[in-house]
This record gives structure tokens, sequence and C-alpha cells, in this order.
């Protein structure tokens, strides 16, 4: 057999702070490595494996697409796209209307930053600390962590950041050039930081107010995460453009930024190749018909709460707080975070950081109750 780490070694840019297994293999909330050892993934490719590893109903899309039509160019109309399209806008919130489809993350946020200085002819935004928002220039300007980015500035001028969760400093960064807010309701990198209804109604009235676009980040809460198809219904408000991605196509990269109908731009202002290409489509159309079909916002709630309770129970001595929402939870510890993560992985139980002291679980959300049940074994064993 190769050596599959040495080969990477040599070959891959190392930006990555690299976990010392190959992954071969994986099927719902199982991974398997390249030695044959079995894993029980809370981490869904940090929240991409939303339906499972390897989805049956999106791997028989893409393997049908594959064989039908893989590019076409956007100048040209795309059955697979219209009824992408369509399936997106049944799930989506009812004031979003118009989307820009994309490969990532971060190029959503790109083109949010653009469709927001385009249609306010304003300049400025607003962020949050401890916010993540992607790594290219745009996305990462409005990044709140310093070491992401100081070896790169000068990045794009005009963002500044706020405490999250706390409305009069954000009303005071305010200003007349504001062209837009853009937060998380629930900080995922940041540390499983889950925002205050209240503050998201103030904050939407004051972009109201001031004429602000407000731009809600749900790369990573979105489809079904904290248990409801976008985390935005728990806040009872409404965003003017709203960032997509990691699982809106059962883990092929797709993203994808919903507009309200005051978004404005025009023909040939933006663009993308690779944007909305059938396979990501086909994948889309099939990974959101999974996720309707089984109700998951409402297995990601039920299994979330489940999951906390039982580990509530345990009363473990090394835990500070456990946040909760959906299958979107961290378990704030007393200590550094990163030997619990290596000691569960060598337990069969792959787990995620979230700053230095969060312990990170996002599941599939297909994952059964059996491997909850083990999972808290395994993280009792641990934190105890
Ligand atoms: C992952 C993530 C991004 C960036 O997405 P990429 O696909 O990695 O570019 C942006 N915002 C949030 C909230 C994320 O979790």
């Amino acid at each position: 057999m190769k050596d599959f780490k040495a080969l990477q070694q040599q070959y891959e840019i190392d930006v990555y702070p690299m976990r010392d297994v190959v992954f071969v293999k994986g099927k719902n909330s199982r991974l398997w490595d390249d030695k044959g050892n079995e894993y029980i993934d809370l981490s869904s490719g940090i929240s991409v494996a939303n339906i499972g590893h390897s989805n049956e109903k999106v791997a028989q899309a893409i393997a049908e697409q594959a064989r039908t039509l893989i590019t076409c160019a956007n100048t040209f109309y795309n059955d697979k796209k219209a009824l992408f399209l369509e399936k997106l806008f049944s799930v989506a919130p009812k004031n979003l209307k118009k989307a820009f489809l994309t490969n990532s993350g971060a190029e959503a946020v790109e083109a949010a930053i653009k469709f927001a200085r385009f249609t306010t002819k304003k300049k400025n935004f607003i962020a949050a600390m401890k916010g993540f928002h992607g790594r290219t220039m745009g996305a990462l300007s409005a990044t709140f962590k310093k070491e992401y980015r100081e070896a790169f500035e000068p990045l794009v001028p005009g963002f500044s950041f706020v405490p999250y969760n706390n409305f009069e400093k954000l009303a005071e960064a305010v200003d007349d050039d504001t062209a837009g807010i853009i937060l998380e309701v629930v900080q995922g990198e940041g540390g499983i930081n889950i925002g205050d209804r209240e503050y998201f109604q103030k904050v939407r009235e004051l972009c109201d107010e001031k004429n602000i676009l407000l731009i809600i980040d749900e790369i990573q809460t979105g489809f079904c995460r904290t248990g409801k198809m976008f985390a935005i219904e728990h806040y009872g408000i409404e965003a003017d453009m709203m960032t997509l991605a990691k699982s809106i196509a059962g883990g092929f990269p797709m993203g994808a930024l919903l507009c309200s109908g005051k978004i404005q731009i025009e023909r040939g202002k933006h663009g993308s190749t690779f944007g909305g290409n059938p396979l990501a489509c086909a994948a889309g159309i099939a990974a959101i018909d999974f996720m309707v079909e089984y109700k998951l916002w409402e297995e990601s709630a039920a299994k979330g709460k489940y999951f906390r309770e039982k580990l509530e129970a345990r009363q473990l001595s090394k835990v500070r707080e456990i946040r909760q929402i959906g299958l979107m939870i961290g378990i704030e510890l007393k200590e550094k975070v990163q030997p619990y993560i290596v000691e569960l992985l060598s337990l069969g139980v792959v787990t995620l950081p979230a700053g230095t002291t969060v312990l990170r679980l996002l599941p599939p959300l297909t994952i059964d109750y059996a491997d909850l049940d083990a999972a808290v074994e395994k993280i009792t064993a641990v934190l105890a």
C-alpha cells in the first residue's frame, strides 16, 4: 500500500493542522481509515455531510448527471439548474427571491459584499468579533481572527468589528456609509455562540431604519443543522441576503447567495465559471429532497436535545458549559481542547475544535441513537 500521508506531505501546501488519519471511505455517520479502522464522525467534514457520508440518493444523482451533462456555461439555460433553484426556494425563507450560485461559502460571501456595495452605493461593513466568513480577501475582511488576517493586509477596506450579541456597540459602529452588517445567527468557528433573539430583532430594525443590508451567514447553520431548515427561523427576522454552502449539495462543492427583492446587481458585474454547474445542481436537488423527505430538521432538534441531556447528566468535571442548538453542539472546557480531540480520535470518534477551549460537535443529522450513545460514552471517558 502506498504511504498516502507521505505523498500528501511531499506535495500539498502545508496550511492545514493535520490529524494523523487517512480516511478512505464514509457511510452515514461512519468513516473508515486506510487500515480498516472504523470511526464515529461527529464533525460531518465541518457540517458538510448533514445527510450522511456518501448519501445514496446524492451518489445516484451525481452518477446519472455525470453521464448526461457535467458542465454548462452560465450564459445558457440548464434543466438541472432551473430545477435546483425551484427546490432551493421551496425551502428558503419566503422573502428571499433570487440566488447567485457559487462553488464555496467564501464565494457566496464575496458576492454578498459586492452586491451590498452595488445596491446601497455605500462602502462600509460591520461584522462580529469571533465571526468567521471565509478565507478569500473579501470574506477574510469580514472574519475577525487576527491570525487569519494579519499576514495578508491590506484587506478590503471598510470593515469594522463589534462584540457579538451587544446591540449598543453595534449601533455605535454604524455610520452614514454603512452598506451592510454581516453576522452568523450562531457563530460556528467562534465557539458555538448562540445569538440572542432580541439582539437580532433589534439589528433588523436598525438595518431598516438606516437603510443597511442585513447579511446572514448560514453556511454552517443552514440545512437543518440547528433544528430548523435555516437557523434564522429561530429568530423571527428576515435577512436581505443569506449565504449558504457546506451541506447544500450533500458534500458536493456548492454555495449560494440568496437575495431579497431589495438587492440589485447588473448583468456583467459578477459571474462564475463553475457556479451552479449541472453536477452540483443535481447533487443539490437530491440533498434537499432527502432533507425534506426525512424532515431532517426534526431529527436534528430531537437528537440534539437527547445528546445534550445525556451528556449533561454525566456532570463531566472538565466541562464548563454545553451550548447546543439542534445538532450544533459546543462543549466549553476548563482547559485546552486539542489533547482531547486527539484522544477521542484514537478512541474512534472524530470531533472538531472551535477556538482553543471548545469541543465542537456537528454530527451528520442522520446519525442513529446508538452512535450518539456510543459517542457519549467515549466523551465521558475522556472528559470525566
Ligand atoms: C465554512 C464557513 C465559511 C467559508 O466557507 P468555504 O466553503 O470554506 O469558503 C463561511 N462562513 C461560515 C459561517 C462558515 O462556517
